[in-house]
């Protein structure tokens, strides 16, 4: 992957620290999250410090990693460094990823009912979808 790298509207990525398979990393996440109280937490993993956010509690509690659209499946994790925004500042992320064609594809999290319509951001209304599934949800509505 070439950096900077943009992955969605809003994340801008610098660079990459390390690639970890989603068997291997998923249990130690799923520990380190045991430890979450409310909007983000710090975690150290490998030297760094990776920011977690919500998305990850989504990813740990998804029944399997793949996308609930297009049925892609996640195979790695990689951790990164993420430009600042307006709401962090430069930082480490832990991104979830799949392969098809071999070509990386970003994961994040979709609202089953979309925040516009009142939907929650909780797990009762979050689901694993790839990036490009999100796009075209997001252009349909
Ligand atoms: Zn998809």
């Amino acid at each position: 992957m070439k950096y900077p790298l943009s992955i969605s509207k809003s994340v801008l990525l610098l660079g990459r620290h390390a690639l970890l398979s989603v068997d291997d990393l998923l249990p130690q996440l799923k520990e380190a999250l045991t430890k979450w109280q409310n909007d983000s937490l710090v975690w150290s993993y490998g030297g760094v410090e990776i920011v977690l956010t919500y998305r990850h509690n989504v990813f740990v509690e998804a029944d399997s990693l793949e996308c609930v659209s297009c049925g892609l499946l996640a195979t790695h994790f990689a951790i990164e460094k993420v430009a600042a925004t307006k709401r962090w500042p430069e930082s480490w992320a832990l991104n979830l990823y799949g392969t098809p064609h071999g070509k990386q594809t970003y994961f994040t999290q979709d609202h089953i009912v979309p925040k516009s319509k009142g939907g929650a951001s909780d797990l009762t209304n979050l689901q694993v979808m790839c990036w490009p599934c999100n796009l075209e949800k997001g252009d349909s509505q």
